[in-house]
């Protein structure tokens, strides 16, 4: 067992994007700051209407995958097609760009706590001209582990003990999510106690932690509240806290292929990038149809 060390601190800066919605980005916030295969990393959270009530008015997206996970709040989703999915407290949508989308996505509240994480996956390059598609889990969809300290929610991939763990036993849980290309783990963890967990993580995948709440600790060092705490190479994560947390665990298979992003789009070279923005223009990023895909 090789435990992944604390690599790289990147804290959250808080940025305004759609028509002004307050975000706390950390992954993304600089293009050296991308962690392959994830692109961006932003968390919204607040109970001041005045914050988010602008939403996310229609743009588009190409070549990469977003990953809306809902904790607290209510959000409609629309495209171009009319493909419409109620984004509640503890859902998660996983939106396939593919050759081309154009949504909105609009708080369908006026007051409380709107709170959740938006991650953009990138796409290889075969895959980025794909058809769109959806898929929308109920927080029922969603497994639960049960541990003394609390519930860990597993979105994506598999969280398991390293195979010679020597600490309590992980209850093996696999999420609904597959992505064969990127093989994402996304964990959220939601810690009433202390807790010292050794999670399993594949070995040469590129992996975070983030706590949304209270901290997490690596060995000696410290991963404070909205932090992305980067990780060095491993098997397994070994992540302490010292009281009640929430914390976001991800890790990826890197894609190691060029990356070239103009805002929404994400591809592969810059020719491919003004081809998107000449569909766009042009009204024919959106040519096919969009899958609703089910579990
Ligand atoms: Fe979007």
């Amino acid at each position: 067992m090789k435990a992944r060390q604390l690599a790289q601190l990147w804290p959250a800066k808080q940025v305004s994007d759609g028509a002004g919605v307050k975000i706390r980005r950390s992954i993304g916030l600089q293009p050296q700051w991308r962690l392959d295969p994830f692109l961006m990393l932003d968390c919204f959270g607040s109970d001041e209407a005045a914050d988010y009530i602008a939403g996310f008015p229609p743009h588009p997206h190409r070549g990469f995958e977003t990953v809306t996970y809902m904790l607290d709040g209510h959000m409609l989703h629309e495209d171009h097609l009319g493909n419409q999915g109620h984004l509640k407290s503890g859902g998660v949508q996983w939106m396939t760009a593919g050759r081309g989308i154009i949504h909105s996505e609009m708080p369908q509240q006026e007051s409380g706590l709107m709170r959740g994480f938006q991650l953009w996956l990138n796409l290889p390059a075969a895959e980025k001209m794909q058809d769109p598609a959806y898929l929308d889990l109920d927080p029922a969809q969603i497994p639960l582990a049960v541990i003394p300290q609390g519930l860990i929610k597993v979105i994506a991939g598999t969280l398991q003990s390293p195979a010679d763990a020597k600490s309590p036993i992980l209850p093996e849980t696999t999420g609904p999510i597959r992505a064969a290309s990127t093989q994402p783990l996304y964990l959220d963890l939601q810690l009433h106690s202390a807790a010292d967990l050794t999670l399993a993580v594949p070995a040469g995948h590129n992996a975070l932690i983030y706590p949304y709440e209270g901290e997490a600790w690596l060995g000696t060092h410290r991963v404070p509240l909205h932090h992305a705490g980067v990780l060095s190479d491993g098997d397994s994560v070994q992540l302490r806290t010292e009281g009640p947390a929430r914390i976001i665990v991800l890790a990826g298979k890197p894609l190691q292929e060029p990356v070239v992003q103009y805002g929404p789009f994400v591809m592969n070279s810059v020719a491919e990038i003004e081809q998107a923005i000449q569909d766009y223009q042009q009204g024919r990023l959106t040519e096919g149809a969009a899958k609703v895909l089910q579990i």
